[in-house]
């Protein structure tokens, strides 16, 4: 009988590398269940193209029914050398009995139709969907031609009773009562909580180091909290269950360690080429516990090179600031928003725009050389003045060493005046649409 699961990254719409940090914990919690795992991940060197990026940005941007984004995908990809049965190819040459495809919003299109590729193929595979975008959708992605069941929530304990579940029985319906976090399709039962959540188990870090080599930007990704103690808006955090946990700092210096080790064995890339990007929601928003991480991090005397997403404002301070700097942080990720103190406020954004600024100073001048600056185009009531505050506060920033991205908004309706424009571009000039609003 088939056993086991094959865990997929679709291959993503833009030309960044993003190794699914989830892939650890589902990994490890597999191997501590002796359940076997192949990892196939699509980077975008494999697969980089203008039909990926407009079905990306056609998912994030227009909000269309499944149905037609599916239709338009399919009919983009057939001149592609055709990525969907390539991938699909792949995932057949094992005899795993589950296919695990971890989704965003911008790549679930494709993971959806080589799901119904398998399907037509091999109909005795069991195509499992989870990640972001299956959290709040489970009936969305559950009725597809394809798709097997969807995971809500994290999947560290729901993966490996599905597993389990398939081993004995050979079949999906009838698991769903006993699962948390699982939706099978087709299932009586109507996707909803409880979503799985689960504290940190012990994670293997080397499951990444085949994908260390390839990542171009030479990123390891890292966490030590789940969940985030602030309540932005826009955030889906708001809305998870789970609330805020950190893993045990000896066990997570412990796996660090362990990783150095077996990077170091390695030699190809050197640790001192890599920066560990940690992926935590708000790294400082407890600063007690980042506090004790930062301790733990010196005492290691390691000296690498360490990334981490900040809440920027008048609590981070010099003090915190050297703290974080002797722990190894170089470069940081800051979620501005917006240059507008009305549309922060109306986001729920901790701190205004001044303080903000403070606060960015106060990293450069400490040494931070890298910092991404994250911002919001499209606020439901965001008005053109409003946008044009914050072109203006990011050009105030042109000798800084910040990188800036842009995230546009056009779900809201009605869509604010800039939403709206931009989905005007996106329906008229497809995904070029998009990518000159970005450009310019
Ligand atoms: S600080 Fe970041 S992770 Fe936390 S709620 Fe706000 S946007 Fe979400």
């Amino acid at each position: 009988m088939r056993n086991g699961v094959v865990l997929v990254n679709p291959p993503p719409s833009t030309d960044t590398s993003f190794f699914p940090l989830g892939f650890v914990f589902l990994a490890s919690s597999l191997e501590a269940a002796g359940i076997p795992y192949r990892i196939l991940n699509y980077s975008p060197q494999r697969y980089a193209s203008d039909a990926l990026v407009e079905i990306g940005l056609r998912a994030m941007m227009l909000d269309e029914p499944i149905e037609k984004r599916l239709a338009v995908a399919s009919d983009l990809t057939s001149g592609q050398g055709n990525i969907v049965s390539e991938i699909a190819d792949e995932i057949l040459s094992g005899d795993e009995a589950l296919v695990g495809f971890s989704v965003f919003r911008t790549n679930v299109d494709v993971a959806c139709l080589v799901a119904r590729e398998i399907s037509r193929r091999d109909p005795g595979r069991i195509v499992v969907l989870g990640g972001p975008e299956t959290f709040m959708q489970a009936s969305v992605y559950g009725r597809l031609e394809g798709v097997g069941a969807v995971v809500q929530g994290e999947g560290e304990l729901s993966l490996v009773e599905l597993c389990k579940g398939v081993a004995k029985h050979n079949k999906l319906l009838g698991l769903d009562a006993d699962i948390a976090g699982v939706y099978i399709s087709g299932s009586e039962r109507a996707p909803s909580m409880p979503i799985a959540t689960t504290g940190f188990i012990p994670l293997n870090y080397g499951i990444l180091l085949p994908f260390i080599r390839e990542a171009a930007n030479k990123q390891i990704p890292l966490l030590f909290s789940k969940g985030c103690i602030f309540n932005c808006r826009f955030c889906h955090n708001s809305d998870w269950p789970g609330g805020f946990r950190t893993a045990d700092v000896a066990m997570f210096t412990d796996q660090l360690e362990k990783l150095l080790l077996h990077i170091e064995a390695d030699g190809n890339p050197k640790v001192e080429e890599l920066t560990f990007a940690l992926r935590d929601c708000s790294f400082n928003g407890s600063w007690k516990d980042c506090e004790r991480l930062c301790m733990a991090l010196k005492k290691m005397e390691r000296q690498i090179r360490l990334e981490a997403q900040l809440v920027a404002g008048a609590q981070l301070d010099r003090d915190k600031i050297q703290i974080l700097t002797e722990a190894g942080l170089r470069a940081a990720s800051l979620g501005l928003e917006s240059g507008s103190d009305r549309v922060r406020k109306a986001m729920n954004k901790p701190s205004s725009v001044s303080e903000f600024l403070a606060c960015l100073e106060r990293l450069v001048e400490a040494g931070l050389n890298d910092i991404e600056i994250s911002v919001i185009v499209g606020w439901p009531d965001e008005t053109e003045s409003e946008y044009l505050e914050t072109a203006n506060f990011l050009a105030q920033l042109s000798e800084m060493p910040v990188h800036v991205t842009l995230n546009l908004l056009t779900f809201f309706r009605p869509p604010s005046p800039v939403g709206a424009g931009i989905r005007k571009l996106v329906k008229t000039k497809g995904g070029s649409g998009a990518r000159w609003i970005a450009d310019g």
